[in-house]
């Protein structure tokens, strides 16, 4: 390709991002076509001359566009899902120009650099230990999962067995204590790292899924030998914080590693109002947080920040004789792939874009539309919040003066009502033996009159689906 033909190219992609992202505010929030029909759409033989990339850009977009969720819409609120800003966005297409594979800090020493600075700007925003080691992966599910690996060769070194080396088979067996309602993905880390799923000693939890503290100082105090204990900044559906001050407190009395997953919650840290949520947590020993949940970087990316860089390296060091040693910070050694993207770029980007104020004001922003939103849903009766609403989720129980079943399957029908509709998009979850809709708030393009707007989609949807059961 010509360079003429390379601009001509970007062009073509800066102006199909453009009418993309324009078409957005006004356009249905959910995919426009089902499964199946993106797959007719994509089903094709073999290519078996190459095309034009102009011709197969422009392909490409017509085929994918109508099958994806409007995730950079104002009224998107399902799961956690950041709206991934312009500056991460242009960061990001850099990154992929640039090419680089960043493990080494000999090959790319600005993509290096770029992460160990912005490193330190997490560190500072989120207010965590100075010196801790991050790295730059995916999402929290593999945040998480390093920073527990970390955890595991910690603990096991410190009774003497070298797990790195040796493995799990006849080690001493590590506890694993956690919330009843720790999200999905820490199980997964979990698995992967040979504990076990299921092995895991599990606390109770409150009515909004925070662990009970006193429960998990029992729970601790009976243990003996190597634990791993692990809380949670940011409950999936109440956002509710652990209570990190005694939690710390009996799991380090014990000699425990504290972990923290803070997917979304621990930019509450970054957040002057909200900062007091998670008091205490600075004296953890780890920390999972994503980049493309509240920072709206694009995906993927997530950070992986340990105390003990030491234990971060040993647990991730790839040791390769053609990968050049030297005391620069290779950005392999924290993570779990050796050849990646840049991620720092985008969340250098993102930070630089917004500052402090700007990201302090975004949460604020969303806890502030969450709270909002609670009010406008819970004015009409039989709308309850589940929750206290204290960060930006709000988990709402439809049909609360009905019988539970049909409250449940009524509530099922409405959410499957407002997707269709397209106005704003919630999901759903079962949450304390109910069907709720969850409405998290955290796209950087919300406004007021959104959640207004979104509200009254979701009792108007409420409505018609009662309606149409009487
Ligand atoms: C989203 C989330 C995860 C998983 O994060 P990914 O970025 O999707 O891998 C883990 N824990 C919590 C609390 C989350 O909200």
């Amino acid at each position: 390709m010509n360079s003429e033909e390379l601009r001509s190219v970007l062009k073509q992609i800066a102006d199909r991002a453009a009418a993309f992202r324009e078409s957005r505010a006004d356009a249905p929030h959910r995919p426009l076509c089902t499964y199946a029909e993106a797959q007719a759409a994509f089903d094709a033989p073999v290519p078996e001359r190459g095309v034009p990339v102009g011709a197969l850009i422009e392909e490409l977009a017509t085929l994918t566009e109508p099958g994806l969720a409007n995730m950079v819409g104002p009224r998107f609120f399902g799961w956690v899902i950041g709206a991934t800003e312009p500056a991460g966005m242009a960061a990001d297409w850099l990154t992929s120009a640039w090419a680089q594979n960043v493990g080494n800090a000999h090959a790319t020493p600005a993509a290096s650099a770029c992460e160990e600075q912005t490193g330190k700007w997490l560190l500072e925003l989120l207010d965590l230990p100075r010196a801790s080691s991050v790295g730059f992966v995916s999402g929290a599910t593999i945040a998480n999962f390093t920073c527990l690996a970390a955890a595991r060769g910690e603990v096991l070194r410190r009774v003497g067995w070298d797990a790195d080396a040796d493995g799990l088979f006849g080690a001493p067996p590590v506890h694993v204590v956690l919330g009843e309602e720790a999200h999905s993905t820490v199980f997964s880390g979990l698995r992967y790292l040979g504990f076990g799923a299921k092995r895991v000693v599990s606390v109770a939890v409150d009515d909004n899924g925070v662990m009970k503290p006193g429960a998990f100082a029992k729970a601790v105090a009976k243990l003996d030998g190597p634990i791993i204990a692990i809380a949670q900044a940011g409950h999936i559906n109440s956002g509710g914080f652990d209570r990190f001050a005694e939690i710390a407190e009996a799991a380090h009395a014990k000699g425990a590693w504290l972990h923290i997953d803070g997917a979304f919650g621990l930019w509450a840290r970054a957040c002057p109002e909200r900062a007091h949520l998670g008091r205490g947590l600075e004296s953890a020993d780890s920390w999972g947080v994503d980049g493309h949940k509240w920072l709206q970087t694009p995906h993927d990316s997530a950070y992986a920040i340990v105390r003990n860089a030491e234990a971060h390296r040993r647990a991730m060091l790839i040791a390769a004789s053609y990968l050049p040693a030297g005391s620069e910070r290779h950005p392999a050694d924290y993570v779990p792939e050796l050849s990646r993207r840049g991620r720092g770029f985008a969340t250098w980007a993102m930070i630089k874009s917004l500052g402090r104020e700007g990201i302090a004001a975004m949460v604020e922003r969303h806890c502030a539309q969450a709270r909002r939103m609670a009010e406008r849903l819970s004015a009409e009766s039989g709308v309850e919040i589940m929750n206290d609403v204290v960060l930006n989720q709000v988990a709402v129980r439809l049909g609360a003066d009905l019988d539970g079943a049909e409250a449940d399957a009524l509530t099922e029908r409405t959410i499957a009502r407002i997707q269709r509709d397209g106005v704003c998009f919630v999901g759903g979850a079962v949450w304390r033996g109910r069907q709720i809709v969850r409405v998290s708030v955290i796209s950087a393009n919300t406004t007021e009159a959104d959640i207004d707007r979104s509200a009254e989609a979701i009792l108007s949807a409420w409505r018609a689906e009662k309606h149409a059961n009487a």
